[in-house]
């Protein structure tokens, strides 16, 4: 019986933000949901994290970008 939850409880949880540094205080993705980070993803290839996200700061950033280009 093959339950992924229990494959990822294996894995030690770490995060990393696709944009910045931040993710290293997250401990779970619970955690993560909770801090306001969105578009996490199990990432097994990347070198100093097992999960990708876009952390809360990134998001608010990213959020301000098409606002500038509606305005024209
Ligand atoms: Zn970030």
């Amino acid at each position: 019986m093959t339950d992924p939850s229990r494959l990822i409880d294996r894995v030690r949880f770490s995060l990393v933000c696709s944009d910045c540094d931040a993710g290293m205080d997250i401990e779970c993705l619970d955690h993560a949901a909770a801090e306001g980070w969105s578009d996490i993803d199990y990432a097994p290839d990347l070198p100093m994290a097992n999960f990708i996200g876009l952390c809360p700061d990134c998001r608010e950033a990213f959020g301000h970008w098409p606002t500038q280009e509606q305005n024209d």
